[in-house]
């Protein structure tokens, strides 16, 4: 079994409850799931052999995963994941020979390609990262049920009253909605957060003035940070990936 099998599949339910918290509901049931399989496999990994030989082929988790692990686990299960990709390591680095098996002119025709291939296998990642793994299905599937949720008059209702998708969740969630009544939601929702967002800055703006700058923060208060991550998506959503 897989990370992400592991986990019940996030659905209406979650998504509803999210419309009323701060923030893109997507992004914030992606990172729960996220938080959640770290915190799991910190326990399971230690009798599960099957979640140590996924995370091996995965040469560990990816950077940005890697420090949250570290944020959260325990150090037996950090021991015991990461025990299995230093040996996988050291399996590499003995299969390597140093110097390439075929020399000269003939090496240089086919472009050296397998001395620096041998090299360059060590610590490659045969899957990808768990915790990558799971944001990506994640994501696809709670898009998927907010959109034919939206088909519903009361769930449009709620997600017309939340704050709406941060911008890299809203562009894939237009992008399978097309002509539905979906569709027009999503988007009248997130010209009314744009248009606030818009006026919060240019508030902030006009309060930097030095003849304003008496005047008391407004609704703007908190407006830069709250605009920045409803552009990029929540720390750890990464907006630039494909898909
Ligand atoms: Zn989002
Ligand atoms: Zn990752």
């Amino acid at each position: 079994m897989t990370h992400s099998a592991r986990l019940p599949p996030q659905g209406a339910f979650n998504l509803q409850d999210a419309f009323a918290e701060e923030g893109c509901p997507v992004c914030r049931i992606v990172l729960q799931n996220v938080q959640r399989l770290i915190e799991s496999t910190n326990y399971d990994a230690l009798g599960d052999p099957a979640i140590r030989a996924e995370l091996t082929e995965a040469t560990g988790y990816c950077t940005l995963h890697a420090r949250q692990w570290l944020e959260t686990a325990f150090i037996l299960g950090t021991a015991t994941l990461y025990r299995d990709v230093v040996m996988r390591t050291i399996r590499e680095l003995r299969g390597l020979s140093g110097r390439s098996p075929i020399g000269g002119r003939l090496a240089a025709a086919l472009g050296g390609s397998r001395g620096r291939g041998q090299t360059a296998d060590v610590g490659t990642p045969r899957r990808p990262c768990p915790a990558c793994e799971l944001r990506d299905e994640s994501e696809t599937a709670l898009i998927r049920t907010l959109v034919a949720q939206l088909e519903d008059d009361a769930t449009r209702a709620a997600y017309e009253a939340s704050e709406g998708l941060c911008i890299p969740h809203l562009r894939r969630a237009l992008g399978v909605s097309g002509g539905s009544v979906a569709f027009a939601c999503l988007r009248d929702r997130a010209l009314r957060t744009e248009e606030t967002l818009l006026a919060h800055l240019n508030e902030i703006v006009r309060k930097h003035d030095y003849r304003n700058r008496q005047e008391p923060s407004g609704e703007e208060k908190g407006a830069a940070v709250r605009t920045v991550i409803h552009v990029a998506g929540a720390s750890g959503i990464d907006r630039d990936r494909a898909g």
